[in-house]
């Protein structure tokens, strides 16, 4: 059995639940309970705000965890981070009011910077050495230059529209951040080998994000100019039909590339052709 960690409301929530049920492992509906044993893997999950998940993975407390990056990085405590999940995708920047005469991060020097991410900017201030305030505030950063508490603001930025809206305009990117699974360090050898199962599980699942299985007919003499146009995992599949002159190909196609590929499919003589959603790809 393995206790896994994951945010119990919040942006990464819904998303870590659905990584696990594509990963075959249900999550009970009455997740708002600390604990739950979860169905199809022997793991129970506890449900805890984001901040409380790096200690107690590193702590032991959970055997892994789901959390941004930047919690991690915030919290400086020491586990091991296994694998990126591909959701909650964000950055930690800083920003300054539009009207600021930023030229550079000297600027930053003798300013106030509002966060709460002091840690993160701590780190990054040293790095650069910039001598600047740090004034830790819990919520809403970006009020903080209107109403004099801070020059600055540094915080989690994804779309920019939050920045927009107060008059703020990103001036230095920090770093990037997404949610990563991270496991206890020194996990005896039971536990270590159900966590590299659900690693595995986990990325047969990424992996099928974002492609399409693609199965078409099209006459023998346009194969080789059909394998050519169809990338594929190794190379694409080909299957005789019953009506000759004919066969029938089958491959994987990444979404951003489908429809360029279907119209220089269909081109050359392509027809039937089938596009299907994948859950799995196992490697
Ligand atoms: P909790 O109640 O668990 O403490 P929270 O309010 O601290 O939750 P959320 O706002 O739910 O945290 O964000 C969780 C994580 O989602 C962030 O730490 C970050 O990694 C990621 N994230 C992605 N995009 C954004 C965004 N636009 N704003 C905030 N967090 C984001
Ligand atoms: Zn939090």
């Amino acid at each position: 059995m393995i206790r896994l960690a994951i945010q119990s409301k919040g942006r990464l929530s819904e998303q870590s639940i659905s990584l696990l049920k594509e990963s075959g492992i249900n999550v009970p509906d009455s997740k708002r309970h600390l604990l739950a044993q979860a169905k199809g893997f022997d793991l129970e999950i506890l449900f805890l705000r984001d901040d409380d998940i790096p200690q107690a993975v590193a702590s032991g407390v959970a055997d892994a965890g789901i959390v941004g990056r930047n919690v991690v990085a915030e919290k400086g405590e020491t586990v091991d981070t296994l694998m990126p999940l591909g959701f909650g995708a964000c950055r930690l920047s800083i920003a300054v009011p539009n009207t600021a005469d930023y030229t550079g991060s000297g600027w930053l020097n003798g300013k106030k910077i509002a966060t709460s991410y002091p840690a993160i900017l701590k780190n990054w201030l040293a790095g650069n050495n910039i001598s600047a305030g740090v004034h830790l505030i819990e919520g809403s950063v970006e009020i903080s230059p209107a109403i004099g508490i801070a020059d600055a603001i540094f915080d989690i930025v994804s779309s920019g529209g939050t920045l927009v809206a107060n008059g703020l305009r990103e001036v230095e990117t920090v770093m990037e951040s997404e949610a990563d699974l991270i496991a206890c360090p020194g996990l005896d050898a039971g536990k270590r080998a159900l966590i590299d199962k659900l690693v595995f599980r986990f990325n047969s699942v990424i992996h099928s994000r974002g492609v399409k299985y693609v199965l078409m007919n099209i006459p023998h003499n346009k194969v080789d100019e059909a394998i050519k146009i169809l990338p594929g995992m190794r190379s694409p599949t080909v299957l005789p039909l019953a009506q000759p002159g004919w066969c029938s190909i089958h491959s994987v196609v990444p979404e951003d590339a489908l429809w360029q590929s279907i119209e220089q499919l269909k081109k050359i003589g392509a027809e039937g052709i089938l596009v299907l959603a994948l859950e799995n790809i196992i490697r």
